[in-house]
Formats: structure tokens, sequence, C-alpha cells
């Protein structure tokens, strides 16, 4: 995809900014100036990225250091040391890449991190998600005095091309169990409502090609047995599947898309001539699967599709999630309990949900860990990866404000089983 770059504009407009706004906040000053860096794929300008949390870190106070299992792909790891340092730590997950732009849709520069007048903050990565990364790291500012448990920020690259140089190898890296992670913390979705969403699971992607082989032949004839007629039996198979869940969602109110099953068909390949039958063709669907749907259930129902289509009939994943890992959202969980306790008392409510598509969150749970993914952002249109995303300044600081009353509880949860 195409990256456009303007020259200079975003500094000489920070530095106009700063001139003009003597009294902004300079929790959104920091904001802005984050939202700055061009962390956009496929090149991300990961030293800028380092380079700026770093000077934040040592501000604050936290100790910092990088990982870097793949060159040029730096983990960054912020410690808050608490006064018992031995228990599980509460680990801060977020991610410091962002995805492409195309520029012309946007009213003001994507990386200008533009404040309008009604305090609408326009850059990418406002949603998705270096709000929240400045969020963590705002709330400690204040709250540095009070830290019962030890904390870490893991702040990872490339969460916007799979996380494989990322989250991906540390969750399963043995420095990862060594933060003895208790709970995570990472990201969720803008609400357009007055609900916050939190996220305690995420569906299974799977992708899969379809291949259909069948008898060849001149294109004025009625050839029998042909890969064309295979593949619109399993291509009608598929998509007869999707209209079913669609309705599903639609006639369920209390359904969201966590619920139900996504398919999607996003490759057809085949063919050599427009006159020549071809020997095969083959069709790619994305589906992404609930962590409640039983996953062997469902492989034979999809497989049982390929079969009837006919002979010849071949499949192969390129992506086959089987974990289904969730983490609980009621009260036994104390770290639920302790993460949602704070939310009623400041009056948030709170819809638990399960992930509609992919993040960092299911390397986590995959390794066997707790994690919340949840970004405090309300009233908010959802406009990651969309042109124009923007964050309302009030809301961006709202969340600094919870976290503040978050954290605090989760570094109070006394020792759990195993613990002491
Ligand atoms: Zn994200």
């Amino acid at each position: 995809m195409a990256v456009r770059t303007f020259g200079g504009w975003e500094q000489i407009q920070s530095r106009i900014f700063q001139m003009t706004n003597p009294t902004e906040n300079p929790s959104t000053t920091r904001f802005q100036e984050y939202l700055r860096i061009r962390s956009i794929q496929p090149e991300p300008d990961y030293d800028g990225i380092r380079h700026f949390l770093f000077k934040m870190a040592e501000e604050i106070g936290l100790e910092s250091r990088v990982l870097e299992f793949v060159q040029g792909k730096p983990i960054l790891i912020l410690t808050w040391t608490g006064t018992q340092p031995h228990l599980r730590s509460i680990i801060l997950n977020s991610h410091t890449d962002v995805v492409p732009v195309f520029e012309e849709f946007w009213t003001y520069p994507p990386f200008s991190a533009h404040k309008d007048k009604d305090g609408n903050i326009y850059a990418r990565g406002t949603q998705d998600m270096k709000s929240v990364t400045i969020q963590y790291l705002e709330a400690v500012r204040e709250l540095k005095a009070e830290g019962l448990r030890l904390t870490h920020w893991t702040v990872e690259p490339d969460e916007e091309i799979g996380g494989h140089t990322g989250m991906e190898i540390l969750a399963e890296h043995p420095e990862f169990r060594a933060l003895n992670p208790g709970i995570t913390l990472d990201e969720g979705l803008a609400s357009p409502s007055d609900e916050f969403n939190v996220f305690y699971a995420e569906k299974c992607v799977w992708w899969i090609t379809v291949h259909c082989r069948g008898d060849p032949g001149h294109g004025s004839r009625f050839i029998e047995n042909t890969a064309a007629s295979k593949l619109n039996s399993v291509i009608n198979s598929f998509l007869e599947f999707r209209e079913k869940e669609k309705k599903r969602l639609q006639s369920n109110p209390r359904l969201t898309l966590g619920d139900v099953t996504t398919v999607n068909m996003t490759k057809v390949n085949g063919g050599v001539s427009c006159n020549v039958i071809p020997t095969e063709m083959s069709a790619t669907f994305d589906l992404r699967i609930p962590p409640t749907v039983n996953l062997k259930e469902f492989e034979a129902q999809l497989e049982g599709w390929c079969r009837a289509a006919g002979d010849q009939v071949t499949w192969e994943y390129h992506q086959k999630c089987m974990n289904q890992r969730m983490t609980t959202p009621d009260n036994s969980n104390p770290w639920w309990k302790a993460f949602s306790d704070p939310c009623k008392e400041l009056g948030l409510k709170l819809k638990p949900e399960i992930f509609p598509a992919a993040t960092d969150s299911r390397y986590i749970r995959t390794a066997g860990f707790d994690a919340l993914g949840f970004s405090p952002m309300n009233n908010t249109p959802i406009l990651l990866h969309d042109h124009n995303e923007y964050l309302n300044e009030s809301v961006f600081l709202r969340g600094i404000e919870i976290y503040k009353r978050i954290l605090p509880s989760l570094a109070s949860v006394p020792p759990l089983d195993g613990e002491h």
C-alpha cells in the first residue's frame, strides 16, 4: 500500500501549537507529540517511538529496556517496581505501529494531531492505540507513590501486521514468563454509546483455500465434472452459512459481532484462457469463529461442504486457531473484580464482549494468562483504520482518570492462590 509523505509540516504545526496553546493540558500535548511520530506500516519509525517513550519513562521514573527478538522490531519494556515485587505483575500492553493512510481523504494531515474547536484531535493512531499508551503512562505519572504490585508496560511492534515479530514471540518467550504476569490490559474499541466495551476473549481466525479440480475441455461444449461446478457448490455452501449467521445477528439485539461466525470470500483463482475449461479453480475464505463454538464440529461441517462438492476437492488452512481460552468476566475472577469495581464506582457502564477481530491479547491468553481488552473511549465513533480517525480531548483525559482508579485497584489485589 502506498504511503505518502509530506515534509516537515507536522513539526512546524507542533511548534505553532505549543506557542499558541500555553495553557493546554500537558497530557494532551504529550499525546499529540506521540501521534506525530510516523510509526506507520510498512516502515514504522520505531527509533522515534523508542526515543519518545524512554524519555517519558525517565521523566516518570520508570526503568526501561528493549528486547529485540527480530532486528528492527523493538519490544519496549518499562517497569514500575511495586512494594511487593514477588507478586504477579500487572502488564499494560500496547502497540506502537499504526496502519497506512489515504491522505487525500483526511480533513487534516494524518500526522498533524490537529485539535479542532470542539477538542477533537485528528491523527492516525488516536484510537488505535496511541491514546492508551499515553493514558497508561499519564495515569502512573500521578500514581507513582501508591504502587503495591509490580507493573510492566510491554510496548509491541507490528501488531497491525499480525504481531508475529512482537507479542507472538514475546508471549511464548521465557522473558515474558519472567515478568510473572497476573493480568494484562490491552486494546479494546471505541464505543459510540455511553457504554464501555471490555473484551474478555477473541474470535478464532481461520483462513482456508479450497481447491477444486475437474475435467478440462473446449469452452464451446457442455463438459461435465468441471472445476467451476464444484467451486460453485463450495461457494454456495460457505455463503449460505454466511447469510444464516448474518440473520442470526440481525434478529437478536442481544448478540454482537463477537457472538456469530463471520465468513467472507476473499480470493478466487483459476483459469488460463477465455475458451479453455480449466482443470483447477480455487476460493479462499476468511472465517472468524466465536470461542464458544465447538471447533471440532465446525471443522467437520466445513469439510463436509467441501466433500459434498465432488471428488478432487482439497483444502488447506493458512491460519487455523484452535485456542479458545477466555478470561472470566465475573467476580469469581479477582482480576475482573478489581478491574470492574472502580469502574462501577465511577458510574461507568461496562459491556463485556468477545472481540470481533484479533489483537495481541490472543497470544497472551494462548500462553495461559488473563487479558482484558479495554480502550476507555465511549461516545466515540469507531474510526480505527478509517479516514479522519480522531479522539476528543475530554474523552482522552477522562481515560487517564479511569486508569488512575483501575491501576491501583489491580495493584492491590491481595496475594492469590500460589502467591505468598
Ligand atoms: Zn490496535
